[in-house]
């Protein structure tokens, strides 16, 4: 993606950029609770519609490139981009939810891959290495590194669990727009790409593959599944780069409270 724009944030823009993050989280934890086994994904989309619409903001996919829905339901070997629809979910699924929102003119864009009731030991594995993967992607959004650090920790703890890692989707700036420079792929070289600089904002997405890396679109013309069909989890944060320790913006802890409230009872 050379040539376009970087744009660097100002502290008021961060504070923007935070509450439209923040919305996302909270949608996400509303989305959780309606979250089991029979529940539809359109049920979900109607959910976090609302929640989003009543706190003052528009969804920030709906639209977007023609992006019908307000959520990205993406289940089992759906990657990403996943379109809501009327199928219920079955105990033993997992499904990445996408959530953006719009809100005083920012985007916030986060991701996180749910378990429907019970899953199997080996998806439990893929989940916790993906989000191990996007911790130690973000912990290398500090100011001096480059681009290529961050993909290279995302795709090194992936690979040595024997994971596949998804390239034909990368994550992004963010900002007054969903998807700005530069492109943040989840492989890499050390050292190599864009140097990172204070106050550049980053949806970082690991999307890795139980199976081999290949991945396709459905008909549909969104939908991205794994070629092998096997299961493929996604975790997103938004962060901001800083000197030494990379500010995150967005949250899970509103999820895992509902989650943890759902596992005790
Ligand atoms: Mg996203
Ligand atoms: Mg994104």
């Amino acid at each position: 993606m050379g040539g376009r724009t970087i744009y660097y944030k100002t502290e008021e823009e961060i504070d923007l950029l935070r509450e439209s993050s923040l919305l996302v989280g909270k949608t996400l934890a509303e989305v959780a609770k309606a979250l089991k086994p029979g529940v539809t994904t359109l049920e979900l989309d109607a959910i976090a519609e609302e929640v989003i619409r009543d706190n003052g903001a528009t969804p920030g996919f709906k639209g977007f490139g023609g992006f019908p829905n307000t959520l990205c339901t993406s289940v089992n070997e759906q990657v990403v981009h996943g379109i809501p629809n009327n199928v219920p979910l079955k105990d033993g699924d997992i499904v990445s939810i996408d959530c953006g929102v719009k809100k005083n003119g920012f985007y916030g864009d986060s991701a996180y891959t749910f378990e429907v009731g019970e899953v199997s030991a080996e998806i439990k594995e893929l989940l916790r290495t993906t989000r191990e993967c996007l911790k130690l992607g973000i912990e290398q959004a500090i100011a001096g590194n480059r681009i290529g650090d961050i993909g290279h920790a995302v795709q090194q703890h992936a690979e040595n669990a024997g994971f596949g890692v998804v390239r034909e989707l990368v994550g992004h700036g963010l900002g007054k727009g969903l998807h700005e420079a530069p492109e943040v792929p989840n492989y890499g070289r050390r050292g190599n790409g864009v140097k990172l600089r204070e106050g550049l904002v980053l949806a970082i997405e690991p999307m890795i593959n139980l199976g081999s890396r290949q991945v396709k679109q459905l008909s549909d013309g969104w939908t991205i599944v794994t070629s092998d069909g096997k299961p493929s989890a996604h975790y997103e944060h938004d962060v901001v780069v800083r000197k030494g320790n990379a500010e995150v913006l967005s949250t899970f802890d509103w999820i895992e409270e509902v989650l943890e409230t759902n596992t005790v009872k």
